[in-house]
């Protein structure tokens, strides 16, 4: 692995102390960060390397999984870390800015390799890509990767701006764009459940399966994010991105290996196989809700509009559900389903493929094989198969061979990514094919919400979304699996 400078845009943050040190420090205690490294933390506020270094030092310790509690490892951790006051807006502070990095590099013999993270808003996404080119920090004899989470972009027209700009200072394999879902450890091992286990294997087409069902749900609500998620809505803010690239992972024919190029190239095959949605088949396959007053877990709770800094006659979606055609040759005729809220009786994030049922209609009591992955808060996998009830040998009932992992040892999305892009593998990101595909599927959806052409359906807080949710899959004659 490369020694490199990891210059970190919003160092003060919350995104930083809550995720990007605690995984930095999680992967240099599992000996995961090169040999050498320099941390440069950014932020607004003048303060000194000795006081940032203490302010990590408590992230730390509050958030990280693995114990900051060895004093010779937590030190020698900090002392990689400098500070330096930086505005977005100020083409002098990246001079300054330049002037530290360089001497870190020279201090500790790195080549030049710059890893630039962005932990700030989308608005200033364009204006520091451009600055570190303008200020000469981007020329350098090492390599510059540039790491960016969403949003990228409100709608596909601003997604192609933000990207062309960032385009003027960085080629499109220098940029990695996050999404903490593909950095999740079960979402990494979808194409190897796949690919080296052959009873699966074999049954991951349209011959054996009969729909798809990605849920992704929240018991919170829109807390103190009203003022953004108002303006975003479930559909920016989980189906553009998370909900999609899930879509994604679970259906992408297997890649010849694993490489960056490869999945790409799969993912975008998805991508452009979907149906696209269009005036005379959106109503019928997006259902778009908005949660009222209800209960979560035993306690009364507000509806969307009683929320703080939400406007009374907002019709913004805190619920989407979608039913998707892949309209390729392995997933002909399967049903993809997504469905995504806030307060729902649930915080989970799992998919359940349910295979097709070949005693349909020769016993009432079978249930079909299902295989669930569940990708948040649990990490595991479960497969429901059927046996015979041993009191009533006519009667089948369902049984469940059960895989849960320990959390604690599961390294965190953050440590995931981190690791990747500083060994330069950005199979786990998503590339700017799909960010764009996806805004374009997206866009009829942003569309007709505009026009309201598609009714907003109603849950009650602590529900599994609204009836037309049910509705819309019990259409085909399924029913949404594991709702509490
Ligand atoms: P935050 O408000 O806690 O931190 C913002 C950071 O940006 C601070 O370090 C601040 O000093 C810096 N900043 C603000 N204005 C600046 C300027 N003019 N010039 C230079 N730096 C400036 O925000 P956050 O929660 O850390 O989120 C950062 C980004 O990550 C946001 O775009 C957010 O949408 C995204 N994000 C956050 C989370 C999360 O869990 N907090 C999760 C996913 C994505």
């Amino acid at each position: 692995m490369d020694n490199m400078s990891f210059v970190l845009f919003g160092g003060t943050g919350d995104l930083a102390k809550r995720k990007i040190y605690p995984a930095l420090f999680n992967l240099y205690i599992d000996n995961k960060m090169p040999e050498a490294f320099s941390i440069i933390a950014l932020g607004r506020k003048e303060q000194s390397h000795a006081e940032f270094q203490q302010v990590v030092a408590k992230s730390l310790q509050t958030f990280s999984r693995r114990a900051a509690n060895d004093p010779a490892v937590l030190n020698s951790f900090l002392n990689s870390i400098r500070y330096s006051s930086l505005d977005a807006g100020h083409l002098e502070d990246f001079r300054k800015l330049r002037v530290l990095v360089e001497s870190r590099e020279q201090e500790l013999s790195i080549p030049g390799n710059r890893m630039f993270y962005l932990s700030v808003g989308p608005e200033f996404f364009d204006v520091i890509a451009l600055s570190i080119k303008e200020s000469g920090l981007g020329t350098t004899n090492g390599w510059k990767r540039l790491i960016i989470e969403k949003p990228f972009g409100r709608d596909l027209k601003s997604a192609r701006h933000l990207n062309e700009q960032l385009s003027r200072a960085f080629d499109e394999n220098e940029i990695y764009r996050i999404d903490h879902y593909l950095g999740k450890s079960m979402v990494q091992n979808l194409e190897i459940l796949e690919s080296s286990n052959p009873i699966l294997k074999a049954l991951w087409s349209n011959h054996h399966i009969a729909n798809v069902q990605i849920t992704a749900s929240e018991t919170v609500g829109v807390e103190e994010r009203a003022g953004y998620y108002d303006n975003a809505g479930a559909i920016r803010d989980m189906v553009q991105n998370h909900m999609l690239q899930l879509l994604m992972m679970i259906s992408m024919r297997l890649p010849r290996k694993s490489d960056a190029s490869e999945v790409r190239m799969k993912k975008r095959n998805v991508m452009e196989s979907l149906r696209p949605l269009h005036i005379d088949n959106i109503t019928s396959n997006v259902i778009r809700g908005q949660y009222t007053a209800g209960e979560i877990q035993g306690k009364p709770v507000a509806g969307y509009t009683d929320e703080p800094n939400v406007p009374k006659s907002s019709k913004n979606d805190t619920f989407i559900a979608l039913r998707l055609w892949i309209d390729n040759y392995f997933w002909n005729e399967v049903p993809f389903y997504i469905r995504t809220g806030k307060r729902m009786a649930e915080k989970s994030t799992r998919i359940v493929i349910e295979f097709k049922e070949p005693l349909k209609g020769q016993t009432t009591t079978s249930d079909p094989n299902l295989l669930v992955i569940e990708i948040n808060p649990n990490e595991g996998i479960f497969i429901q198969l059927n046996k015979k009830d041993p009191l009533n040998t006519e009667k089948l009932e369902p049984m469940r061979v059960n895989f849960f992992s320990n959390e604690k040892e599961v390294p965190e999305a953050y440590e995931n990514l981190i690791f990747d892009a500083v060994r330069g593998d950005s199979t786990f990101f998503a590339h700017w094919d799909e960010v764009e595909l996806s805004w374009e599927y997206v866009q009829p959806i942003l569309d007709s919400f505009e026009q309201d052409i598609i009714p907003l359906s109603y849950y009650p807080a602590g529900s599994n979304g609204p009836e037309a949710s049910d509705q819309l899959v019990e259409a085909d004659g399924f029913k949404w699996w594991l709702d509490k």
